[in-house]
């Protein structure tokens, strides 16, 4: 397979290092007639028949459950990655990530169809063999078969290699497996599950194994905190017996299967929760609107606009980053010359945007909940009864920070990745850290003089980045290959580089709308401007207290004036912004862009 030759698409975490050139940044004003059909699609199915099924799915009716997932295979939803070869509709990672935002509003059911779509589907096609995909993939993509995806287990949760479930190797070939899962969604009523054993106690494998097979129970539904719609229960497998060719990928090869899965997960579920707060900000809007206290609506009042505000310029974001990110994995699997109906392209491209993808896992379930708890607030006493989908959403929102990777899972892999590509140099970080360090002892260069829209917010962006190197490379400097046992200061070096995605995939999004000009340009820049602002203080925060961590006396007084140097950015009247972002919500009743 020849290798990527397109060096205009940035690899994963280049943006460090050099701003992207701004064309190639995907947004979504540059969706096309395509992706805002198969986006009306997804939004119609859930409005018109997820949204009225919620209650009973509540009841666990799987029936019913089993019936949806079979429309959404009529419909092409479940297939929206996989070449039609295999029954699916080959499109875009765009269209993949529109299809989760849309099915962000029906949470519990949007937990049963990515454990389908997602995690059931994508190892198939990307590890299956030719005979496993024809075997299994059209029948899943229609919604005759169910998936599940059975990965962890009471005792391996984060440390997923650390699975007891065994799979002794018997002289046909064929395996019998016996161990228990736990928390596996569909767990209740899947026919197909992705299952992860280890072959003689030792070799971490992938198996295709169905409940036909015998040997294979659920266990009791959880009783959980949300996603009442979903099931979820232990996999207990008991002499379950599996033949050879239901092997995915190698023997000893089930951590490849079980990570690229998960980075695609990750990427799936910052596009679910980037919808999930718009319809939020939704409920919220037309609340404020609605509801009257001391004879005015409660949007005319300042705290409300400035929570409304907030929660729109989180958003906007997050709704950019995944975009950028969903632009970034089309280009490059673009760009490579695979046969359509061969993954290996895709799971290229997942792999390369692997520090992508845990950003958006994070970025996007942490702003999620953050506007959830808003938009209760927004509701007062509404916002804690069940009558309204306030509180429902919140319990809802609460384990996207928890599975897929917990999010200090994720945190730690964001600067992690990062360190393991400047080790390997392909990301050259040590060279630009040190550059760095030559040019802030050197005197300060003259302040720019580009007063173009969102000039500002670009310097103040090259300064984030900047800290995030100097963060970097010291931490790699002063711990070498210790750095992994130093987690407070890899936490507060991924909040900074989370930050500085962020801030640069709104600023940049903000700078193409304001080329465009049209009546919402100075809205973006708005968002962007507001986000940029507080991103500032953020970053600044976690560099002082990660430096003052990993040294101290002159050198730390060297370090904290460099960092004074680059953290030199004017604070703006944010009050004015995140009103007239709250307004323009409020006077149309949800999120606007
Ligand atoms: C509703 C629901 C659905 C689920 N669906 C599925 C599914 O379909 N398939 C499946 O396989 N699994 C599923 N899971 C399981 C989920 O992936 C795990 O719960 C998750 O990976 C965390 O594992 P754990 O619960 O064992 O927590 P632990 O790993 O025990 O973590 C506990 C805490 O310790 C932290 N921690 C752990 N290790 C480290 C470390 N090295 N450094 C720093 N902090 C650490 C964690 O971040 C967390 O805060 C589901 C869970 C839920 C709740």
């Amino acid at each position: 397979m020849p290798t990527l030759i397109d060096t205009s698409i940035q690899r994963g975490g280049e943006w460090l290092l050099e701003p992207p050139v701004a064309e190639h940044v995907f947004t979504p004003e540059r969706l096309t007639e395509e992706h805002r059909l198969i986006g009306q699609t997804a939004a119609e199915f859930v409005a018109n028949e997820v949204l009225p099924a919620l209650d009973r799915l509540e009841q666990k009716d799987w029936a019913l459950a089993r019936q949806l997932l079979r429309r959404c295979g009529e419909l092409g939803m479940l297939g929206v990655d996989v070449p039609e070869a295999y029954g699916g509709v080959g499109l875009d990672k765009v269209s993949s990530l529109i299809v989760s935002d849309r099915f962000a509003r029906a949470a519990s059911f949007h937990a049963a169809m990515g454990a389908q779509a997602n995690l059931t589907v994508t190892p198939l096609f990307l590890f299956g063999t030719e005979s496993q995909k024809q075997k299994y993939l059209p029948r899943l993509l229609s919604g005759e078969l169910v998936g599940a995806y059975a990965l962890s287990e009471s005792g391996s949760g984060s440390d997923a290699l650390g699975a007891k479930t065994r799979a002794a190797r018997q002289a046909d070939g064929s395996f019998v497996l016996n161990g228990e899962k736990m928390w596996i969604t569909n767990g209740g009523f899947a026919d197909v599950f992705i299952v992860f054993a280890k072959v003689d106690g030792e070799h971490f494998t992938a198996f295709i194994v169905e409940r036909a097979f015998g040997g294979l129970t659920s266990g009791k539904e959880e009783h959980k905190m949300g996603l009442h719609g979903s099931s979820t229960t232990a996999v207990i497998l008991q002499d379950v017996k599996v033949p050879a060719e239901n092997l995915l990928g190698e023997v000893g090869k089930g951590h490849k299967v079980a990570f690229n899965v998960l980075n695609f997960g990750r990427f799936k579920l910052g596009a679910g929760c980037s919808g999930g707060a718009q319809c939020a900000i939704d409920e919220s809007a037309t609340y404020a609107a609605e509801r009257r206290q001391f004879g005015h609506p409660i949007a005319s009042f300042g705290a409300i606009r400035h929570k409304i505000g907030e929660m729109i310029a989180r958003a906007y974001a997050v709704e950019s980053l995944v975009y950028r990110t969903a632009g970034l994995i089309d280009a490059r699997i673009g760009a490579t010359p695979h046969d359509a109906a061969d993954g290996s392209a895709a799971l290229a491209a997942l792999e390369e945007y692997a520090i992508e993808a845990s950003i958006a896992k994070v970025a996007g379930s942490e702003t999620l909940d953050f506007v959830l708890d808003e938009n209760i607030q927004i509701h007062g006493g509404n916002g804690y009864v069940r009558d309204y989908p306030a509180e429902r959403h919140f319990r809802d929102a609460r384990v996207n920070r928890i599975f897929e990777g917990t999010n200090e899972i994720n945190r730690l892999l964001i600067p992690g990745l990062m360190a393991r590509r400047a080790v390997k140099g392909t990301l050259p970080i040590i060279a630009a850290a040190k550059a760095l360090q030559d040019e802030l002892l050197g005197p300060a260069p003259p302040t720019d003089p580009d007063d173009a829209p969102l000039a500002a917010e670009r310097r103040a962006i090259a300064a984030f980045k900047k800290t995030a190197l100097m963060v970097l490379g010291l931490a790699m400097q002063t711990y070498g290959e210790g750095l992994t046992d130093q987690q407070e200061v890899i936490m507060h070096g991924a909040d900074i580089l989370i930050d500085v995605f962020s801030a640069e995939s709104a600023t940049l999004r903000a700078q193409a709308a304001s080329e465009v000009n049209g009546p919402l340009a100075s809205l973006h820049a708005d968002a962007a401007r507001v986000f940029v602002n507080d991103a500032a203080m953020r970053v600044e925060a976690s560099a002082r207290q990660a430096m003052a961590a990993m040294v101290d006396g002159d050198t730390l007084r060297t370090m904290l004036a460099a960092l004074r140097r680059l953290s030199k950015v004017a604070p703006i009247n944010t009050v004015v912004l995140r009103r007239r972002l709250a307004d323009a919500a409020v006077a149309r009743r949800g999120y606007f862009f």
